[in-house]
C-alpha cells in the first residue's frame, strides 16, 4: 500500500491499547502516529523500541517493528537498531521512571553521541505500573505513596540535561496539546541526530497533582514568544529551567552537528547489516545453530 494512502487505521496495532481511560498516553501514541503518516514512512520503516512501565506498553498498540525490552534499556536497544541499520526510523518510547532513573546513564551517553534517534518521554511524574510512586520528576513536597510526607528529592530536568549533554534537538509537548505535539515529534523524528522530546503526559489515575487542568494553567508555547531563537543554546538552557508559575512547551533547541554514524570509522562505510560478516557458510550455521 503507498504510504500516501495510509490513514490512523492502518496503524492500528495488534493490541488495544490497555492505557486507562483518559491517560496521557493515548495522545502520545496518536501524534506519533500522525507523525508517521505526514512524513509518509512506511510502517515497515519504522521501529519503536520501549523499556518497563505503562507507557512502554505503546510498541504493541502501532503497527510498526517493536521491541519491548528492559527497564531503562529502551535508549541501548534503539541505539545498536540505530548503528546497525541506518534506513530504519528508530524512535524510543518510555517514561520518566524508565528513562531518567535506571536509564539516566544511557540518555545522557546517547544525546553525547549524537546517535541518529527519536526518544519520546511520556513524562507522568509518578509511577504508574507501580501504582504511584514518586518518580525522578516528581515535584518537591509531592505527597506519593513512596513519599506520604512530601517528596524531598529534587526533580531531574530533563531538559536541561538534554541540552548539556549535547542533543541536537530538544523539545517538551504536552498530551492535552495534541496537535502541537505531533508537530513536535514529526519534526523530531525527521531530525538527524538525537532528538528528545519530553512530553507532560498526565496519569490520571495516580498523579492527582499534576493533572491535565494543573498543566493547562501553567505551559505557554515558546513558538509564541517573540524573539525566542532556538538555535541559542543559552536561552534553551535559561527556559529548561522555568517551572512555575510559567511552563514552556515547544522546540527549545535545533542545531546540527554530525551523528555518531557519521563519524565513526566502521559506521562511515556504511550500516552494519551492510558490512560482510567475515564468516564461512559453515561457521555462521554453527552460529545460528547455537543461538537459535
Ligand atoms: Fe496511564 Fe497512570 Fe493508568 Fe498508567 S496508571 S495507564 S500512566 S493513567
Amino acid at each position: 500500500m503507498a504510504t500516501a494512502t495510509l490513514t490512523l487505521k492502518d496503524l492500528e496495532g495488534a493490541v488495544h491499547p490497555d492505557w486507562c481511560p483518559g491517560c496521557g498516553d493515548f495522545g502520545v501514541l496518536k501524534s506519533l502516529k500522525e507523525a508517521i503518516l505526514e512524513l509518509g514512512i512506511a510502517p515497515h520503516e519504522v521501529l519503536v523500541v520501549s523499556g518497563i512501565g505503562c507507557s512502554s506498553n505503546l510498541p504493541g498498540f502501532i503497527r510498526a517493528y517493536g521491541v519491548h525490552s528492559l527497564h531503562g534499556r529502551a535508549v541501548p536497544v534503539a541505539s545498536g537498531a540505530a548503528l546497525a541499520n541506518h534506513a530504519l526510523h528508530v524512535v524510543a518510547v518510555g517514561g520518566d521512571g524508565d528513562g531518567f532513573g535506571i536509564g539516566m546513564g544511557h540518555f545522557i551517553h546517547a544525546m553525547r553521541r549524537n546517535l541518529n534517534l527519536t526518544y519520546i518521554v511520556m513524562d507522568n511524574e509518578i509511577y504508574g505500573l507501580t501504582t504511584g510512586q514518586a518518580s525522578p520528576t516528581t515535584s518537591e513536597g509531592h505527597k506519593t505513596k513512596s513519599t506520604p510526607r512530601g517528596n524531598v528529592e529534587k526533580p531531574v530536568q530533563p531538559l536541561t540535561l538534554a541540552l548539556a549533554a549535547g542533543a541536537t534537538y530538544v523539545a517538551r509537548g504536552f498530551s492535552g496539546e495534541q496537535k502541537h505535539l505531533t508537530r513536535l515529534v514529526s519534526a523530531a523524528i525527521a531530525h538527524k541526530g538525537f532528538s528528545l522530546v519530553d512530553v507532560f503526559s498526565p496519569c490520571v489515575t495516580f498523579n492527582k497533582l499534576n493533572t491535565y487542568p494543573w498543566f493547562k494553567e501553567r505551559v505557554y508555547k515558546l513558538e509564541d514568544e517573540p524573539g525566542y531563537d532556538s538555535t541559542d543554546l543559552l536561552s534553551a538552557l535559561g527556559r529548561s529551567l522555568e517551572f512555575e508559575p510559567r511552563i514552556p512547551i515547544g522546540l527549545l533547541y535545533n542545531t546540527e552537528r554530525p551523528t555518531y554514524e557519521d563519524t565513526e570509522p566502521v559506521l562511515r562505510r556504511g550500516p552494519l547489516v551492510d558490512h560482510p560478516l567475515g564468516l564461512d557458510r559453515a561457521t555462521l550455521d554453527e552460529i545460528l545453530a547455537e543461538t537459535m
